[in-house]
């Protein structure tokens, strides 16, 4: 039966009830009176001199996911800019991916790093290539990191990831410095999640792949990630192990995307129900091709107009979830997300084990296909040509403010005194450090014209005299 507030995954992501919604939907998708009030509900609204947006159930943004009503995509298209806008500004947070070990033991019919797969070169970084690899991230201007491994108890136990950390948060080249690393490992145990968050990570990143249990199965039908359960609750076992800020995904491809989308925002409502704080972010990303990886071999792909669409839907009904985009994604998708809701992105990314440090983009142990494979410089630049502040903010869970904090500073309509200024000065030390001069001369604009946008006067005079002084070498100021 479905139980939102349930901790077993068969409840709060109830077959039954996603089977349900769909026919409500469907039953709905041409009742304008309907959609009219979900859009209405959907509006951001004044609440305490600030700006509050309730969100959307599942149900009801299935009705929008089921509507072809081309008015009505504009509406939800209209409606998610201006969320966007409100909520987090012109801000977009970079990272990048870091690849530690492609050893894996699952059998996921569509990764590359499958234990059948004989043709990837199996690679674990040692902690001497770890500081090689930081130091090519870092030289690049990178401050935010997501780990990537693949399964592998032997190869890849919690404690090599714990000393891999230690080690990124150790490396200081020049002026670099990675001060936030979220990290994307397989579902484990509260005592593991206790180790990765007393080890100071950010984010835990886990995605779903499908919420289909059926599908799910025949997808992982070996190693341990096969356990549907296990997998699905493994956000339940990340709280209870202190970490407040998670991150859910859908693989999309795999499933049908109406299915897939009722079934992560009821994930994000069991999140919100049992322990009062949404999912952090939201990944999006789309199955690619790989070594022994055809994407064709999935009849479930969804169109770049099907995808704008998630993601604006996304963006207006969990409005306080970062939404994430990778560079799976071209520069011409990224460039309408970005518009409908995405508020972080990777740049120059590498997805195979020991890329960065390679002159040449290598591809053989590659995880997926990049599509956008520019450089950071060159991300940052077509990013303030559109007139987004590239942020390499990492300073709420330095600060303590994760979890339902964070979501209170979301909510209390504070983060252009707090993300904006921190967006400002970050991005000048990237200009300062890392910078071509044609970028530095296109952010320096931006920062002059910027610092306008932060409301309170005080904040904006700290703000000026801090981007003063990382013009005199000091670095990592933040509020
Ligand atoms: N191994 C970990 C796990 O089991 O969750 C996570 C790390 S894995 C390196 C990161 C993600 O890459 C997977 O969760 C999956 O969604 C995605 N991925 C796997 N194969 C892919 C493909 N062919 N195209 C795009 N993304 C893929």
């Amino acid at each position: 039966m479905y139980n939102p507030k349930s901790h077993c995954a068969d409840e709060f992501i109830n077959h039954e009830e996603i089977l349900a919604t769909l026919a409500y939907a469907d039953e709905h998708k041409n009742d304008m009176e309907l959609i009219d009030s979900i859009l209405k509900k959907a509006e951001p609204q004044v609440r305490d001199n600030g700006l509050f947006c309730q969100g959307l159930s599942h149900r009801e943004a299935s009705v929008l996911l089921a509507c072809e009503d081309p008015a009505v995509l504009e509406r939800i298209y209209d409606l998610a800019e201006r969320i966007k806008k409100a909520f987090y500004g012109n801000r977009i947070v970079m990272f990048a991916p870091l690849y530690l070990s492609n050893y894996c033991i699952n059998g996921c019919v569509y990764c590359p790093y499958h234990l059948k797969n004989k043709t990837i070169p199996r690679k674990k970084l040692s902690q001497e290539e770890i500081r090689k690899e930081v130091i090519a991230l870092q030289d690049m201007g990178h401050k935010r990191l997501a780990l990537e491994t693949g399964e592998d108890p032997i190869n890849c136990p919690i404690e090599y990831v714990l000393e891999s950390i230690k080690t990124i948060y150790s490396i200081q080249h020049k002026n670099g410095a990675i001060r936030r690393v979220n990290v994307n490992i397989a579902a484990t145990t509260v005592e593991n999640y206790r180790k990765l968050k007393e080890a100071g990570i950010g984010t835990y990143i886990l995605f779903q792949e499908t919420y289909h249990k059926e599908s799910y199965l025949q997808l992982h039908p070996t190693g341990p990630k096969h356990d549907y359960n296990y997998h699905t609750e493994a956000m339940d076992r990340a709280m209870e192990g202190g970490i407040d800020d998670v991150g859910l995904g859908v693989l999309f491809g795999l499933e049908l995307y109406r299915y897939e989308f009722a079934g992560l925002l009821m994930h994000a409502e069991h999140l919100e129900a049992t322990f009062g704080v949404g999912p952090h972010t939201i990944s999006v990303p789309r199955l690619k091709k790989a070594d022994d990886i055809n994407p064709d071999d999935f009849d479930n792909g969804i169109s770049d107009e099907t995808f704008a669409k998630l993601c604006a839907l996304i963006r207006i009904s969990v409005p306080y979830t970062g939404m994430i985009i990778s560079t799976r994604e071209s520069q011409a998708v990224r460039e309408k997300v970005i518009r409908l809701g995405v508020s972080q992105i990777s740049g120059a990314s590498r997805t195979s084990v020991g890329g960065y440090a390679e002159e040449d983009r290598p591809t053989d142990t590659e995880q997926f296909d990049v599509s956008d494979q520019r450089t950071l410089d060159e991300v940052v630049r077509w990013l303030m040509e559109m007139d987004y502040i590239p942020s390499f903010c990492t300073a709420c869970y330095r600060e303590g403010r994760t979890g339902d904090r964070f979501m209170q500073l979301c909510k209390s309509g504070q983060i252009q005194n707090c993300c904006h200024p921190n967006a400002l000065m970050t991005l000048k030390e990237f200009l300062m450090d890392y910078a071509t001069e044609e970028t530095k001369a296109v952010g320096e604009k931006m920062i002059k014209e910027q610092l306008a946008h932060i409301p309170r006067e005080r904040t904006r005079e700290i703000c000026e005299e801090r981007l003063q002084l990382i013009e005199q070498g000091i670095r990592d100021f933040r509020f």
